[in-house]
């Protein structure tokens, strides 16, 4: 079979890339997805969206046991099958704010990656409920709903107590602004998630015939000759095409590279895999949000269910204080269900709530490596959480402005006492409580960072440094995290890369 454009991976970045990129007919692409077509009703219902992990569409890996986190080894969850990770995520929709792109920028030294640069992808990509002002979205295939009153009873609470502590009230977390209190933006419609399979896979894309779409085929590794990829082969036979876009995710896209001989050359040697091409920093540079759950509070009234996706606030602010501005340093939400980590005993549903918290811009590093010339080899994942003194201290911030917002009048109605972290004394104690306590926010990334540096895996214009004809668009690439979680950045970046190949065509 032979292409004129393979995309490797039909998940967040690639059912959008495999969409716009197969609007021209005269350019035949292919869409080489590992799992299926999802079936499973439990996607739809955001509610459920903590309970369908480590089912068929999951890959399902684990971290290392973190030296950070008292030794404990965390599941990472990852979608396999169309759409992806959306099928798995919790529907957040968080574009991250001005300060983090000016990052970007910096990093890249391409102003495609600002704030400004960027923000036509975001309008293109959503459908808004406050579309058309400019800001926000309209008509495009990605719902994002800020919800009203739906929100719960306690999650207004949370508000109220932020905007008691002198947090500005916000509109969405979308504006480029994210320091203040306001429900979560949710990629939902009509009350059901929408996956990026679902907004863009439409059956009118899916028609064309300048689109084919191969479904559980593994890409296995690509065949490379010189500076070009003349090939992938899968687990279907061999695929042809003139370009390569991998958006296989933070972990498969640097393995399968791994695999096919790209990357650090010990990383390499260790796992029997002939060196084509010596990348040092392919695999490093991992990140990953977390958060600390939680801190925990008896309720003094039944609390009901969420009717959204659990953590409906997430109040974003500097350590310094809460009426500080600029780029948030740490995060506060409201958990409307007794959220502890596997370290705790979990009251009954109903009967408690907690805040997590966390801190937005880690500075701590990890890497992937694989063990073998096989994707049946497992992967090391490594992402060494906690692993600085900044995010320790960051992350005993965050515990504290938790505990500051819990602990205000207008929770008085909610709050019975505090269950954990119980007494902390010292900051050795808050330090044993939150590596015990903290999760992962389920945003690996940066494993093929873009930038301008000679180090620098993927080029601003995210090709990869050293071949040709190979692109790497998904989560791997953020040469930084945002505040908060990744998944609308993933999108602006699949909708500026696509828009860069349809302009040049
Ligand atoms: C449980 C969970 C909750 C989350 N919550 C949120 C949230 O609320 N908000 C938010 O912004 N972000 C959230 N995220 C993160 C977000 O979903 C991801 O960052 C984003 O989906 C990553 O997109 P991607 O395109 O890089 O990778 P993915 O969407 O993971 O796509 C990769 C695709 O490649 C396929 N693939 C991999 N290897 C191969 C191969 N060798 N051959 C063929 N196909 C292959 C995979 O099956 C998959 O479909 C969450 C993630 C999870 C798992």
């Amino acid at each position: 079979m032979r292409f004129d454009l393979a995309i490797v991976g039909g998940g967040s970045a690639g059912a959008l890339l495999a969409a716009r990129l197969s609007e021209d007919p005269a350019r035949q692409v292919v869409l080489i997805e590992a799992g299926g077509e999802p079936t499973d009703p439990d996607i739809l219902n955001p509610q459920m969206w903590p309970l369908i992990q480590h089912r068929d569409y999951d890959w399902d890996y684990r971290t290392t046991p973190q030296p950070g986190l008292a030794g404990r080894s965390l599941s990472w969850a990852r979608g396999r099958g169309l759409g992806g990770s959306s099928m798995l995520h919790a529907l957040g929709h968080f574009r991250g704010c001005r300060e983090d792109f000016a990052t970007w920028e910096e990093a890249t030294g391409d102003p495609r990656w600002s704030w400004e640069g960027l923000l036509p992808a975001f309008l293109a990509i959503e459908d808004h409920t406050l579309g058309g002002d400019g800001i926000h979205g309209k008509g495009g295939p990605m719902p994002v709903w800020l919800p009203g009153d739906e929100v719960s009873p306690l999650a207004r609470a949370f508000i109220e107590a932020g905007a008691g502590l002198g947090l500005k009230r916000l509109n969405g977390h979308n504006t480029g602004e994210m320091i203040g209190v306001t429900p979560n933006s949710l990629m939902i419609r009509h009350g059901r998630r929408v996956t990026t399979a679902e907004a863009w896979l439409t059956p009118a894309v899916r028609a064309r015939a300048s689109l084919t779409i191969l479904t559980g085929t593994l890409v296995t590794s690509l065949t490379l000759r010189g500076s070009r990829v003349t090939g992938l082969e899968t687990s279907a036979g061999r695929v042809e095409a003139d370009q390569i876009i991998l958006s296989a995710g933070a972990l498969e896209s640097p393995a399968l590279l791994m695999r096919s001989g790209i990357g650090r050359e010990e990383v390499l040697a260790a796992a029997g895999v002939p060196c084509h091409l010596a990348v040092p920093q392919l695999g490093q540079n991992l990140m990953d949000h977390l958060l600390g759950a939680g801190n925990l509070y008896a309720a003094k009234r039944m609390v009901a269910p969420s009717r959204l996706q659990h953590s409906e606030s997430m109040t974003y602010m500097r350590a310094e204080g809460f009426t500080a501005t600029g780029q948030p340093e740490i995060v506060v939400g409201c958990g409307v269900a007794p959220i502890t980590s596997e370290m705790f005993d979990r009251p009954a549903p109903g009967t408690a709530y907690s805040l997590l918290f966390g801190v937005t811009h880690p500075t701590s590093r990890g890497e992937i490596r694989i063990t073998g010339p096989s994707p049946a080899d497992p992967l090391v994942i490594e992402p060494r959480y906690l692993s600085t003194g900044n995010d320790r201290r960051l992350f005993r911030e965050a515990l504290k402005a938790a505990r500051e917002i819990g602990a205000r009048p207008e929770l008085d109605a909610w709050r019975d006492h505090e269950i954990l972290p119980g007494p902390v004394y010292t900051d050795a104690d808050r330090d044993a409580f939150i590596a015990r306590a903290a999760i992962t926010h389920h945003h690996p990334s940066g494993t093929c960072r873009m930038g301008r540096d000679a180090g620098a895996v993927t080029t601003p214009d995210l090709r990869l440094n050293g071949i040709d004809n190979l692109a790497v668009v998904d989560a791997s690439v953020l040469p930084a995290l945002t505040a908060g979680p990744i998944h609308a950045a993933v999108l602006a970046i699949a909708e500026t890369f696509a828009r860069g190949v349809i302009e040049t065509a």
